[in-house]
């Protein structure tokens, strides 16, 4: 029997209980239904106060940190428990952004009228400690970058250009796609770069060198990846079928995947991320952060430390 949760009415209901609880669909206009094979079920919806989120990480810390639209908070750190919200004003546009440590992040900004840049942050003391100088590298406001031991990898048509934290191009790798978001999974050294409209994942080493390459010939668009506890890679994704958007498991082989959270609603959903402390995902959907926690009843197969 297909069992469903409703986060709405904080209820597990069968099939058949559906129609009856949600009889009066007037008055259950749009409840959100997750099924309970489920690998990651929704727990929490935190708003947060700002127009909408572009970039969402978390910090070593279990701090979520974010890039927004809105103005003297380009950049903001919260806790999804006590909601200890603090600003970081830059003075430009934010947009993505990557975690370098604890109290260390970079982001994509871009002031008026100038080309985008990168602006290194203190977290602690809540102001940026340095603009990295570099005009060579033809960022755009998208442009996905990661940050490996003191070094920023930043995807900029079909290559990665690896800089020191000074900005200062150390070398090039060269790609055969077009990076949409980059991923780096310190266990293994590897890093995952998702095609976002042929719909594959990318997993290559340090120099580059192709490791393997996952399609999903089922999606429409790849959005955003995160990778977690066990090195296998979550993608975001919209499906074919309906523009339905849901996330896949790819595994660290790159042999299968399956769908772990289905039915997510909603516009401008933005991004997807892991937090390694709690085992929990969080998806970005414009002003809220949507938190999934692990279902254990489906997952206690799954080999967690
Ligand atoms: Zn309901
Ligand atoms: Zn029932």
């Amino acid at each position: 029997m297909s069992v469903v949760k409703c986060f709405d009415c904080n209820i597990n209901m069968c099939n058949e209980c559906i129609c009856i609880i949600h009889n009066d669909a007037s008055r259950n206009p749009i409840h959100l239904m997750q099924p309970f094979s489920d690998s990651y079920i929704l727990n929490c919806k935190l708003r947060v106060e700002v127009l909408w989120l572009n970039d969402l990480k978390y910090l070593p810390n279990g701090l979520l940190v974010a890039s927004t639209g809105t103005h003297g908070k380009e950049l903001i750190t919260f806790s999804v428990n006590e909601n200890q919200k603090q600003d970081i004003p830059l003075s430009g546009d934010s947009f993505r952004l990557a975690v370098k440590d604890e109290n260390t992040v970079a982001v994509l900004i871009r002031m008026l009228n100038k080309k985008p840049s990168v602006a290194i942050v203190d977290i602690t003391q809540r102001k940026v400690i340095r603009y990295m100088n570099n005009t060579i590298i033809p960022l755009q406001s998208y442009s996905p970058f990661i940050v490996i031991e003191n070094h920023l990898f930043f995807a900029v048509n079909t290559s990665i250009t690896v800089t020191d934290m000074s900005g200062n191009i150390q070398r090039r790798i060269k790609l055969s796609f077009t990076p949409y978001d980059l991923g780096y999974d310190v266990a293994s050294r590897r890093i995952y770069c998702i095609d976002r409209d042929d719909c594959r994942l990318y997993c290559i080493d340090k120099d580059g060198n192709n490791i393997f390459t996952f399609p999903d010939p089922e999606s429409a668009n790849f959005h955003s990846l995160t990778i977690d506890n066990n090195g296998n890679v979550l993608v975001l994704c919209t499906k074919r079928d309906h523009n339905s958007v849901c996330v896949i498991k790819v595994d660290s082989v790159g042999k299968s995947s399956e769908v772990v959270i289905t039915n997510i609603q909603g516009p401008n959903i933005s991004c997807i991320c892991f937090n390694p402390l709690t085992n929990s995902v969080v998806i970005a959907v414009k002003d809220t952060v949507n938190i999934y926690k692990r279902n254990e009843q489906v997952c206690s197969s799954d080999n967690y430390d």
